[in-house]
């Protein structure tokens, strides 16, 4: 007895629609999808109870003739694709011609279409069945609305969450449909209030404000790679801003919003070690590539894609990010100096090329003026999305297109004009018990130990005295006369060499003692005699006199011992002194022993201690 049996087309459907329609928000991306594929400029998506309710698309594409809109409904339906070879070359986002099939065998569904050209077609499906249909106004374009989802699927409505939960599917969903076609004007409402909107500009910046708030857009630096492959276009968020799960990383190929996790792995080994453990970055990566060297029918819902060249691909989006990466350390971020001291002498001397504003302020545009407050509740990218503020003149996502210097050319600009790139502008604020200055900046703010930052200025000062013999000396109208103990003396008498070659010249008196009548101009009015003593101390210490060595620690025991101390209280100018000829260090972060000058906190690690954001 045969057994088999072909299914009819409604539970067919009924089955399709359980791999495609899962929850509202694939309702809402499959009919944003055609909006898209039909070259619209402008969708409107209207919601009611998470759209479980209701959910209308609207779109001003090229719409359908009559006898197209019945067949949009056959399963296996489409325009977008005729045969297998264009298969392997799909340039739109639907090919699979089930859609509509699907959503309307579980929904009550009404179309509304025209190309334009003709009389436009109302038509109401019923469970997969068309139940009416007649004519409708000649306006371009097409308008869907499902109702009543999964009305005849109880296992599936039981299964969806509650209306927070499904809005925040379809505001994610919105999100990064808005990021994926920045040329598109998008509208979402919600119960009849307006919850997004897009400016449909082609700004993709301006998008990203709208989605993540001003900060975050603030915070991103734009990125441009290509290479014979893949164009690579998008906005990546500076290291300091990162959130504790991926979902704040968008990836579009081809137009299309996918989940990968080979580029997301690239994106991150890109930060390399800028990023703490577990935490993610904010990106808006757009990578476009011939059709054929992806694959996108793996998934039901075309959220994942093969790519047949995934190696290359991951090379060129961590090379990306990785210079962007370096170009950024130009500010140095002062508290991670330590851990990647050598890496910054490298970055240090890299010169920005180009620097380009990314927002215009003739492109503003109005916000929503609608109260958002039912929303603010739904989800945390929701509750971004709402309550901007209009678009104003974000600072420049700056330091793209930057060209390393080779070692010859570091060690030239080493000798001459580094000098005040170390550090960022700082402005003091004030002084925390005569000890710390606090500073700050754009960036945050910096507490600055004020002993440690003098020893290192001086350090640096005397070294660079120190190692430069040939110098004028200063001669004295009364010789200094020393004393010293037997084998003291000796050590002086055999290392005069040494000495006369940092300009010291102590001429023997007899009885372990000598005179000095000169010495080297630089020593700072009124302290030459404690500074002679402190050098023939070091010699007498050193005993094996290494020059560069007595150089370096002359200059640090003059540096220490000539440095305000703490519990000194410092004048705002002399806090603004400091700072600057600090900023002029050729290494401002730590005092010649090792010890760090400078603590950053950054807007960010305040903003959190705050709980401002989480
Ligand atoms: P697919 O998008 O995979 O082709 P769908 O079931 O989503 O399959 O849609 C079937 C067809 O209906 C599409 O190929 C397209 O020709 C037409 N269509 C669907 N939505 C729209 C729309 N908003 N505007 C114009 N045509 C549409
Ligand atoms: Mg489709």
């Amino acid at each position: 007895m045969n057994k088999i049996v072909q299914l009819p087309d409604e539970l067919s459907n009924k089955i399709a629609a359980g791999e495609v329609v899962e929850r509202p928000s694939s309702v809402v991306k499959e009919l944003i999808e055609n909006s898209i594929d039909a070259g619209s400029s402008w969708i409107k998506i209207e919601l009611d109870e998470a759209g479980l309710r209701l959910i209308r698309v609207t779109d001003d594409g090229e719409g359908m003739t009559e006898e197209d809109t019945e067949k949009a409904f056959y399963r296996h339906a489409t325009s977008k694709i005729k045969n297998e070879q264009q298969l392997f070359r799909v340039k739109t986002l639907g090919f699979r011609g089930e859609a509509l099939a699907s959503i309307a065998s579980v929904s009550h569904l009404t179309i509304r279409t025209s190309t334009g050209e003709q009389s436009g077609t109302e038509m109401k499906i019923h469970g997969g069945e068309i139940i009416e249909k007649q004519k409708h106004t000649k306006r371009r374009g097409t308008e869907i609305t499902v109702e009543n989802l999964f009305y005849n699927t109880p296992a599936r409505l039981k299964y969806l969450k509650t209306v927070h939960t499904e809005i925040g599917h379809i505001m994610d969903l919105v999100n990064r449909m808005a990021l994926a076609h920045d040329e598109i004007r998008f509208e979402c409402h919600h119960n009849g209030k307006r919850i997004f909107f897009s400016p449909g500009n082609k700004k993709l910046l301006q998008v990203i404000q709208q989605i993540y708030g001003k900060n975050v857009a603030q915070q991103m630096l734009s990125l441009e790679e290509e290479s014979l492959d893949y164009t690579i276009r998008g906005y990546v968020a500076k290291p300091e801003v990162t959130r504790s799960n991926r979902s704040y990383m968008t990836l579009i190929v081809n137009g299309r919003y996918i989940k990968n996790y080979t580029i997301n792995k690239a994106i991150l080994e890109g930060y390399h070690t800028l990023l703490p453990i577990g935490r993610f970055p904010v990106v808006v990566l757009k990578i476009d590539m011939d059709p054929y060297l992806i694959d996108v029918n793996v998934h039901p819902a075309k959220t994942e894609v093969r790519f047949s060249k995934e190696k290359e691909l991951f090379d060129v989006v961590k090379q990306a990010v990785y210079n962007l990466m370096h170009a950024q350390r130009l500010i140095p971020d002062v508290s991670k100096k330590e851990k990647e001291k050598s890496e910054q002498t490298a970055l240090d001397f890299s010169y920005v090329k180009r620097n380009e504003p990314v927002l215009d302020q003739r492109n503003n545009y109005t916000p929503s003026e609608t109260n958002n407050s039912d929303v603010n509740n739904a989800s945390q990218l929701f509750e971004q999305s709402s309550n901007e503020v209009p678009v104003q003149q974000v600072e420049e996502p700056s330091f793209t297109d930057v060209e390393m210097p080779t070692t010859e050319e570091r060690q030239i600009h080493e000798t001459k004009e580094q000098v005040s790139t170390r550090l960022p502008r700082l402005y003091p604020i004030g002084q925390l018990r005569g000890t710390y200055i606090l500073a700050q900046n754009e960036k945050g703010l910096y507490m600055v130990d004020q002993h440690a930052a003098q020893e290192r200025i001086k350090y640096e000062f005397y070294k660079e005295k120190l190692g430069n013999p040939e110098q004028e000396t200063q001669q004295l109208a009364v010789p200094l006369h020393f004393e010293f103990t037997n084998q003291e003396a000796i050590t002086i008498e055999q290392h005069q060499e040494q000495l006369q070659a940092i300009g010291l010249f102590l001429e023997p008196f007899g009885n372990q003692s000598f005179l000095v009548r000169s010495y080297p101009s630089w020593f700072p009015a009124g302290e030459e005699e404690g500074i002679l003593r402190d050098m023939v101390d070091e010699l007498i210490n050193e005993k094996t006199i290494d020059l560069v060595k007595i150089r370096e620690e002359a200059a640090i025991l003059m540096s220490c011992k000539r440095s305000i101390k703490a519990n000194h209280y410092l004048s705002h100018q002399e806090m603004e002194y400091l700072l600057e000829e600090l900023g002029g260090c050729n290494d401002p972060f730590t005092c010649p022993h090792g010890r760090p000058v400078i603590v950053h906190f950054s807007d960010y690690e305040i903003q959190r201690m705050f709980k401002r954001i989480m």
